[in-house]
């Protein structure tokens, strides 16, 4: 397991609750132990796997912020070029899967998780994958972009109450066959003490542990890339215990 995380992510680049202060700072320290990866930023042709010019030109009017998304972009594709040898965890910000090909919202401006994928798909390194998104909010960006592939499958999980959710998830997972890798948009907004008041920390252990279950039949490929999760108090304790699960 390696965690993708560059110390730029902790720059404070916009007023939304993802671009918090002590946000990223809190997940860091519960991972002390874990060997971290830094990452490059993603060039503009990755950007244009998934999105048009003048989404990307709308970004760019904010050189700070374009920055920091296109090193957001460079670490999910970090996390997934490492997960054809073993599992990753890109501890990156901005989140992205509220962007879609044209528009973007939500603390979101670019999405990392198509962005990644799309990009191993074109190098042919995988031809097929699945996406788990596990954030309380409905993943719409990734939906614009890669819903209604073939070649993509994405399971987007909405919670109405825990274990529900818990069993839905292994339904949906023990249901869903023939990928070459798992991506998971992992928000932690689920969790009881933040927006969602659903999932307890160790659900994520659980949601964890349910992936990696899934991913033995694309030889344990897996990554994980950080979207939403306000509670900030206990974001690193769910990042942690959901890791735990995942390798
Ligand atoms: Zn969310």
């Amino acid at each position: 397991m390696k965690i993708v995380f560059h110390e730029r992510y902790k720059q404070v680049y916009s007023y939304d609750p993802a671009a918090k202060v002590g946000r990223i700072e809190n997940i860091v320290e519960a991972l002390k132990g874990y060997e971290f990866v830094q990452p490059q930023s993603a060039a503009v042709q990755d950007l244009l796997f998934v999105h048009t010019q003048t989404l990307i030109d709308s970004v760019k009017r904010d050189k700070a912020v374009f920055e920091l998304a296109s090193l957001a972009a460079g670490g999910a594709i970090t996390s997934a070029e490492i997960a054809l040898s073993e599992p990753a965890f890109g501890l990156i910000r901005p989140p992205g899967h509220h962007a879609g090909r044209d528009f973007n919202g939500g603390f979101c401006f670019f999405n990392n998780m198509a962005i990644a994928i799309q990009r191993l798909i074109h190098q042919k390194k995988i031809n097929r994958a699945l996406i788990v998104d596990i954030d309380l909010h409905y993943g719409n960006g990734t939906y614009d972009i890669l819903g209604g592939r073939k070649d993509v499958v994405f399971l987007n999980m909405e919670c109405q109450e825990r274990q529900r959710y818990l069993d839905e998830l292994k339904e949906s997972l023990e249901k869903t066959k023939s990928y070459d890798i798992i991506g998971v948009s992992a928000g932690f907004d689920t969790y009881e003490k933040d927006w969602g008041r659903s999932l307890k920390t160790e659900d994520y252990k659980t949601i964890g542990s349910m992936i990696k279950e899934a991913a033995k039949s694309c030889q344990g490929r897996s990554f994980a890339l950080l979207e939403g999760g306000y509670y900030i108090p206990d974001l690193g304790k769910n990042v942690k215990s959901f890791l735990n699960g995942l390798e």
